[in-house]
């Protein structure tokens, strides 16, 4: 029997899924992190003290007092039974990395201890060889080093019943370039912090510090293990390269929000509760539209800490979904013809006195702190849409954006019917003479133009790719398996840089004159009317937008290797450098990193694509081919004239046409390959894999052999179907 009909059968059989206890979310909470309160218990006044002014930004701990904290750290873990330590950092590979060492160490007379100092804390050396360097290797130096980030508090893994514990770390050559994503978004945060602060000082002068904060909304599906694992594309590529559409997709719409099927409730249940003990504050879990697509979303935190905390869910979400005999598929697009997976990102900015900088206040003076920092955000959003949309490229969320459900790849802004009547009023109202402007400006009443109430009643545009949701934006075109450090590093910096030209340009009118707060409105006139193509309010899905954003000259770059170029223009780059984000030469390095991973996961595709059609769908074919004639034969020689047998000829024929289409097809595409694998220049390669290999040929392989699918016994088909993944469970 196949795979696939012991898959089918092994479902049924243990569909009940692992058992999980109910525990109380407060007893739990954070109970494998080292929380501040965690440290106050196990560390003395003075490494308490020197950690939390680390945390709190800034100042390094010396080595004396590191010592005392790892010392605090390890008696922590080792109470809750724990025998190894790991630096844990996020790698180009877009996945996280550890690498294990044990307490346990012999001492020169040969006593065994446990110990973990000072050192072991702060610094590490992984072999940083094979991990994607863009370069930087070759023209620097070989080796790397991990660095403890104290702003991300260490905690436990617990797999099975080992027990690790993890320290956050950065990832950085010995010459000092970012190897990883997490250095350069503690960067763009601190160059946020820096513009943000004395933005918010011409409003109050108290604020001194500016966290930009993030809530992520993750996408996926759950899919059985066996299935899965009878899906050689799914193991490999995350997701199925054939497969025709079920007769029953999503057009019901009877998934989303509908009742929560057992075994994927049991399968939540048992990740939130892991979820809570490493302190991500998971708060909501419902189907999402697709079958088989679900989503959860936590209360969002620092962006630091909640990037760190959604690609370590990302991880033991998989892990522990294992227990339940299920797979989970992070994958941008696994399923055609149905919806694909994102992750939000929900984002804006706190000040350290207590105030959201995207929520409208209650005042005049709050309203036009609040204005300044929307339409900064606009405003940068509009200057550095390339930039933003490079953020977000990647194979699979090519898949996914510009497809009919998912947000174009054209960046655009919605703000919602109110707040765009705000801006159009002041767009109009407040004239650049100079003269008759303090009375003009304010008549405009910012108070009673934008009641509170509005929180409640904002649109909700959906189809927008970053979208003003209340008291936040919502950059929604980010894909499910990213690591939102991306998306992050990229729009801090551009907020970061547009509130720094902001403040020079207020300040230059205060100069001449001007009064503050009428300098201020005269700049965020200036802003509106330089960004409003930037703005759209209609369905980001439709044809007409499209029309509407190439007649705006606003970008609509669909794939990949192209998207990327922007950050190697001079607008990027020195964007970037004067952030202090990336150097030119870090910058360079990732996009050669993006392409390198464009081109592997195409061609893994494409690999893949050509083996399932040789060794799979071809044999299952030609068995039925085999059939066919028989019967054929068959009634042929028992003497029936050829009406009797019509039918099967004409299948016959189809399902021949078909074998040879494919057979042809992929012999080419390999060849293809070939041509590809031979060009030196990156980018061209790219390029030629997107053109040459994927665009040329996966739609055509694919439509003749989901054709084959529907004509074949489904006894013969030994790959698991669209109707058996997406809703058997
Ligand atoms: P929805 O967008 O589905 O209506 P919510 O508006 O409640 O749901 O929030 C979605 C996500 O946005 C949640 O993760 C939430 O924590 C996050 N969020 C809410 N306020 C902020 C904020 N000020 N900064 C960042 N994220 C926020
Ligand atoms: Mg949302």
């Amino acid at each position: 029997m196949s795979l696939r009909f012991n898959a089918i059968s092994s479902i049924t059989n243990d569909s009940a899924g692992a058992a999980v206890p109910n525990a109380k979310i407060t007893g739990i909470f954070g109970s494998n992190v080292f929380t501040l309160k965690t440290a106050r218990e196990y560390l003395a006044d003075e490494a308490y003290k020197s950690l939390v002014t680390s945390i709190r930004g800034g100042k390094k701990i010396d080595r004396n007092v590191a010592n005392q904290i790892a010392n605090g750290i390890r008696a922590w873990a080792e109470s809750k039974g724990v025998t190894h330590y790991t630096h844990w950092f996020q790698p180009l590979t877009g996945t996280t990395a550890e690498k294990h060492d044990s307490f346990f160490t012999l001492k020169s007379d040969g006593t065994a201890i446990e110990e973990f100092d000072g050192a072991a804390l702060i610094q590490q050396e992984p072999d940083a060889s094979s991990f994607p360097s863009g370069g930087l290797r070759a023209t620097f130096e070989a080796r790397g080093y991990t660095a403890w980030d104290p702003s991300s508090p260490a905690f436990i893994i617990e797999i099975g019943e080992g027990k690790t514990l993890c320290i956050p770390t950065i990832f950085v050559s010995y010459t000092g370039e970012s190897l990883d994503y997490k250095a350069p978004l503690l960067k763009a945060l601190e160059a946020l912090n820096k513009s943000a602060v004395e933005v918010c000082n011409y409003f109050d002068k108290n604020v001194t510090k500016v966290t930009p904060t993030l809530g992520w909304e993750q996408e996926y599906f759950v899919i059985d293990e066996a299935l899965v694992n009878a899906r050689p594309d799914l193991v490999q590529c995350g997701r199925t390269v054939f497969g025709a559409a079920p007769a029953k997709g999503q057009q019901l719409e009877d998934h989303y929000f509908g009742s929560i099927p057992e075994r994927v409730y049991a399968f939540m249940r048992d990740y939130e509760q892991e979820a809570y003990k490493l302190g991500i504050p998971l708060r909501t879990r419902h189907n999402e539209v697709a079958p088989a697509q679900f989503e959860c979303a936590p209360i969002f935190e620092e962006v630091n800490i909640a990037v760190d905390h959604n690609t370590l869910l990302m991880d033991v979400m998989s892990r522990v979904a294992r227990r339940h005999k299920l797979v989970v598929l992070l994958h941008e697009k696994p399923f055609a013809g149905i919806n694909g997976s994102g992750k939000h990102n929900n984002w804006s900015m706190a000040t350290d006195t207590g105030v959201n900088l995207l929520a409208p206040g209650k005042t005049p003076k709050t309203n036009l702190m609040f204005l300044t920092f929307f339409v900064n955000t606009i405003k940068a959003v509009h200057d550095y849409s390339d930039v933003l949309r490079a953020a977000i490229a990647s194979a699979p969320n090519d898949h996914r954006l510009g497809a009919n459900e998912a947000p174009p790849a054209i960046i655009s802004v919605f703000v919602g019917q109110y707040l765009a009547k705000v801006l159009g009023d002041i767009e109009s109202r407040v004239s650049t003479k100079f003269d008759e402007q303090d009375e003009a400006i304010l008549k405009l009443d910012l108070h009673r133009s934008i009641p509170e109430l509005m929180l409640d009643n904002t649109d909700r545009n959906r189809t927008s790719p970053f979208a003003f949701t209340g008291n936040k934006f919502e950059f929604r075109a980010v894909g499910s398996s990213a690591n939102c450090a991306i998306s992050m590093t990229v729009l801090n910096t551009i907020v970061a840089n547009t509130l720094k030209k902001f403040k020079a340009d207020v300040d230059a009118l205060i100069e001449k004159g001007d009064k503050k707060e009428i300098a201020i409105m005269h700049v965020i006139q200036k802003y509106i009317v330089e960004s409003k193509n930037v703005l759209f309010e209609g369905d980001g899905y439709s044809e007409e937008w499209h029309h509407e954003a190439e007649r705006r000259g606003l970008p609509n770059l669909k794939t990949t290797p192209i998207a990327l170029d922007a950050f190697l223009t001079d607008k990027a780059k020195k964007l970037f450098e004067s952030a202090g984000v990336y150097s030119h030469t870090e910058l360079e390095a990732r996009h050669e990193i993006e392409l390198e991973k464009y081109i592997k996961k195409v061609q893994i595709e494409a690999r893949i694509m050509g083996d399932l059609a040789i060794n799979h769908i071809l044999p299952s074919a030609i068995k039925y081919q085999n059939e066919l004639l028989a019967n054929v034969n068959g009634l042929k020689a028992a003497g029936l004239p050829e009406s009797a047998y019509k039918s099967q000829l004409a299948v016959l024929k189809e399902v021949s046409e078909h074998i040879q289409v494919i057979h042809d097809k992929v012999h080419a595409m390999v060849e293809a390959r070939k041509v590809a694998n031979n060009i030196d220049n990156t980018r061209t390669k790219a390029i030629a894999y997107e053109s040459q290999v994927k665009a040329t040929f996966f739609d055509e392989i694919r439509y003749h052999v989901d054709k084959l699918e529907h004509l074949v016994d489904d006894d013969a088909w030994t790959l698991p179907k669209y109707r058996e993944m997406l809703f058997l469970r």
